[in-house]
C-alpha cells in the first residue's frame, strides 16, 4: 500500500474514480452515470469558470451532443452561431471558412463558454444518483496496492480524503498530476504557433460573429461572444504564425 502519513478522514467507495472535471472528465462521468456505473468526479476548483479556455464548439462536438441526445437542450442555452470566418488582409478579403458547406446539421461555430457547457453536462449528471461530484478537492495521490492503482487522496472539505475505485481516471488535463504520479510519459508535440486570448468589452460598431485580420506572418481572430455572456465582450485571439 502506498505510504502517506495523513490521517484520513473518510474512505468513500465507488466503481469509477475520475479525476478533474474539464470537458473530459464531466462528459465520461455522465456516460457512465447514465450506464448505472458508480462514479465519483473530482474537480480541484469550486467551479467551472476557467476563463480563459474555450467558448466554441464545433460541428462534431454537436454531432456527439446529438448522439447522447442533447443537442437540442444545448442549443437552448444562450448562445451564437458563427458561420463563416472571414479574414482581412493586406491583399483583399479571404473568405477562410464556410461551415455552411459541411452536411451536418449544425454547420456552424456554436458560440458558447465552456464554464456553461460544463455546467449543463454536471447537471444532467447529476439526476443520476449514482453520479458524484466533488468540487474543491485536489487530488495529490494515488493508492497503489500490489501494483495496482486503487484510487486516490485527495485534500478537500476539512482534511484529507481516500477514494476507493475499481477504475481510476486521469483527466486533469495537460499538466495532469495522474499522469506524474502514474508514471506515465507523455509524447510530446510543438505546435507551430504562439497564441495570446484576451477579452475586450465590444462596442456595437464592432464586427460580430467570427472575423480577423491577416498580414505579415501574424492573424488577429475576434470571436464575439455577446450573446452568450454579460456585459458584452469581444475577445481576440492573436496568432503568430510561421510560414504564413
Ligand atoms: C486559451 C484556450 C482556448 C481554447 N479554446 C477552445 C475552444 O474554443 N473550443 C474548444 O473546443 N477547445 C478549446 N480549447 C481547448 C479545450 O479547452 C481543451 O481541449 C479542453 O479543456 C481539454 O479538456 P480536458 O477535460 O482534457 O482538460 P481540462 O479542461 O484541462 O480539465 C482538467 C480539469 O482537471 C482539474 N484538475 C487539475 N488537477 C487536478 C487535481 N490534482 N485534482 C482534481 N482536479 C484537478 C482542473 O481544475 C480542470 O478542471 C482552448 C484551450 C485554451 C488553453
Amino acid at each position: 500500500m502506498t505510504n502517506h502519513t495523513h490521517e484520513i478522514i473518510d474512505i468513500q467507495q465507488t466503481t469509477c474514480c475520475i479525476v478533474g472535471g474539464g470537458p473530459a472528465g464531466v462528459v465520461l462521468g455522465l456516460l457512465l452515470a447514465r450506464q448505472g456505473i458508480s462514479v465519483t468526479l473530482l474537480e480541484l476548483h469550486q467551479d467551472f469558470d476557467r476563463d480563459f479556455r474555450g467558448d466554441t464548439i464545433h460541428p462534431s462536438v454537436m454531432e456527439i451532443m446529438a448522439q447522447i441526445g442533447l443537442a437540442d437542450r444545448l442549443l437552448e442555452l444562450p448562445h451564437s452561431k458563427a458561420r463563416t470566418l472571414k479574414l482581412s488582409s493586406p491583399n483583399g478579403d479571404i473568405d477562410l471558412t464556410d461551415f455552411s458547406r459541411l452536411k451536418t446539421p449544425y454547420p456552424y461555430i456554436t458560440i458558447l463558454p465552456q464554464v456553461t457547457f460544463l455546467e449543463f453536462i454536471a447537471t444532467e449528471a447529476q439526476q443520476y444518483p449514482n453520479f458524484h461530484l466533488i468540487m474543491g478537492a485536489n487530488v495529490q495521490e494515488i493508492i497503489k496496492e500490489d501494483g495496482v492503482v486503487r484510487g486516490v487522496r485527495y485534500r478537500g472539505d476539512g482534511g484529507w480524503h481516500e477514494v476507493r475505485a475499481l477504475l481510476t481516471v486521469g483527466a486533469d488535463g495537460r499538466f495532469s498530476r495522474m499522469r506524474q504520479l502514474a508514471g506515465f510519459e507523455p509524447i510530446k508535440t510543438s505546435p507551430p504557433m504562439d497564441v495570446m486570448w484576451f477579452r475586450l468589452p465590444r462596442k456595437s460598431e464592432e464586427p460580430n460573429g467570427l472575423s480577423g485580420r491577416v498580414g505579415n506572418g501574424k492573424m488577429v481572430v475576434l470571436l464575439d461572444v455577446a450573446a452568450a455572456l454579460a456585459p458584452p465582450t469581444l475577445r481576440f485571439l492573436a496568432s503568430s504564425l510561421y510560414d504564413f
